[in-house]
């Protein structure tokens, strides 16, 4: 080989230049800067026309700045999210203590498949994911857990310990014919489906138990459910609870959930099922839990305090769950991937253990701690941990709590501001969180006699289908005139989760995840409702 050539490009790109890192950094930063004055939104089309015709490689060694240029298009081209107007969904601007943690990560690029590999960056995943369970299972004794690539994962790590502790050795034997099911609530996140489908259980054997009015899972259909299960000879691996749903932020009972199959079980002399909760959403009003409401050293309005209460009570119930799932990429406002699996009782963590000799190029691992042997991934990065740690200490309890409680105050606003405009209905006006889905319907209608009518199957199918219809043709007429400089953006879902004599219920909807929205932006989005 040519070592002065070969020499050279090596020390293009295996060397720290700082002046010329840190010089990209300051480009990428200013595109950022400029985005600032433009709409929220594409700031380039998309060309997938020949995304796949032209997949060159360059043929000679460049340098970092063609590695910059490689990607700009693509980084100018993706909107991220800091304008607040955004209020489509549970995704927002990521926060800059995270993006520090970030940092650090990358310059270490850390793998934490185990901790010969990764030294302290090991150390410090156990710390955050202490941190994030003492602050959602409220003084727990012995918690443990992992970072994954999303809530999705998590919520399969859950589901399979479950499957592990009902049909012991399924890890090695498979189902073998066990006929096992899983339970969610009619208002859970799809990923419940996904996970059914990829742990081998089915999705035709994960039962939906549907909400009452506030989202939350009947109680009353899942004792149902429980027992017509065990009658018909099913074993139930996992009950999910959803604290949080993706749509309308319904949470459902945890303490509630816990007593019923704790009893069932009992009754029917099988092992009670995983009791996991998908906090993916929710878990950020752990943030609260502590906060006292007679002091109100925040000042928050008088009229958010029951709703700051009514989350107390439910956060306090999480520590009743076997296993929780986090996702600090949503409401913590932190990087992709950081999600956290969390189980309440380290020792549950032996029905995914793998032994040393099932992992033979980690002979050296440590079973006291080495998430190789227990992890469905190998290689994982350390993304989660850094931006996890980083925002908690950066932010502190005190601005998690008002970045929090923004969140509701916010929602609970766009909430009064609706219950003026009779031609619109709020549904989730008994959930306590960050979303908003309601009912717009022409100016004239009562929207709440008419809701009140579907709800209790009082309206023709016909006339149902007529103002959902209308629901949606309103929200379409909305975005076809609306101001991308001062309108906010909005998301539309076609079911919420709550189905009223079996119909689902579409929603317009709003989402208050990003710290800058205020008070003016809901008072636009209430004038452009009245304007449509
Ligand atoms: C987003 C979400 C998930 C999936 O999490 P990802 O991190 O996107 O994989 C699961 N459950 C709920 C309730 C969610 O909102």
């Amino acid at each position: 080989m040519d070592r002065a050539r070969y020499d050279g490009f090596v020390k293009t790109f295996f060397e720290c230049d700082p002046v010329m890192v840190t010089g990209i950094f300051e480009e990428f930063l200013a595109a950022m800067r400029a985005e600032e004055f433009l709409p929220p939104g594409s700031t380039m089309s998309q060309n997938y026309d020949t995304a796949r015709a032209n997949p060159e490689i360059h043929v000679l060694p460049g340098n970092l700045r063609d590695a910059r240029d490689a990607v700009f298009p693509f980084f100018w081209g993706t909107d991220g999210w800091y304008s607040p107007l955004h209020l489509e969904n549970v995704r927002g601007p990521a926060n800059y203590a995270s993006l520090i943690g970030a940092i650090a990560c990358l310059l270490k690029n850390p793998n934490l498949c185990t901790d010969t590999y990764s030294q302290r960056s090991n150390e410090l995943e156990v710390k955050a994911i202490t941190a994030l369970a003492n602050l959602v299972f409220y003084r727990t004794e012995d918690p443990w857990g992992v970072f994954t690539i999303g809530g999705t994962l998590s919520n399969l790590y859950g589901a399979k310990i479950g499957v592990e502790k009902v049909a012991p050795g399924a890890m090695q034997d498979g189902l073998a014919g066990a006929r096992l099911a899983g339970i969610v609530s009619a208002a859970g996140h799809y990923s419940s489906q996904t996970v059914a489908g990829w742990i081998g259980l089915g999705t035709g054997n994960l039962h939906a138990v549907p909400t009452d009015a506030s989202l939350a899972m009947r109680l009353d259909a899942l004792a149902d459910r429980l027992d017509t299960l065990y009658r018909g000879g099913h074993t139930v691996a996992y009950v999910t609870a959803t604290f949080g749903t993706t749509d309308a932020f319904g949470i459902d009972d945890v303490a509630g959930i816990r007593t019923i199959i704790d009893e069932t079980a009992a009754r029917h002399g099988v092992p009670v099922p995983q009791l996991h909760v998908d906090a993916a959403v929710g878990w950020a009003l752990c943030f609260l839990t502590e906060y006292d409401c007679d002091r109100n050293a925040l000042s928050l309005n008088e009229d958010l305090l029951p709703v700051v209460r009514r989350v107390q009570s439910h956060a306090l119930s999480l520590r009743l769950a076997d296993s929780i799932t986090l996702d600090f990429h949503k409401m913590g406002r932190g990087h992709y991937p950081s999600s956290a699996f969390i189980v309440n009782r380290r020792s549950d963590l032996k029905y995914l253990s793998r032994s040393v000799v099932e992992t033979p190029y980690f002979s050296e691992a440590d079973g006291r701690r080495d998430p190789a042997l227990f992890t469905l991934e190998c290689s994982r990065p350390a993304l989660g941990p850094y931006c996890v740690m980083a925002s908690l200490n950066g932010i502190g309890l005190t601005g998690w709590q008002m970045l929090t409680a923004r969140a509701l105050e916010l929602a609970h606003y766009l909430k009064q501001r609706l219950a003026r405009l009779e031609y619109c209905r709020v549904l989730n006006h008994e959930t306590s969180g960050a979303g908003v889905v309601w009912w717009v319907l022409a100016k004239g209608r009562r929207a709440r006699e008419i809701f009140e009518d579907f709800e209790q199957g009082r309206l023709s199918p016909e006339d149902a289908h007529r103002y959902t219809h209308e629901v949606r043709r309103l929200y379409e007429k909305r975005e076809k005139v609306l101001d991308p400089r001062l309108d906010a953006r909005l998301s539309f879902t076609t079911d919420i989760g709550y189905h009223p004599h079996g119909r689902a219920i579409p929603a317009w909807k709003a989402v208050f995840f990003n710290p800058k929205t205020d008070e003016g932006v809901v008072d636009r989005l209430v004038d452009s409702i009245e304007a449509v």
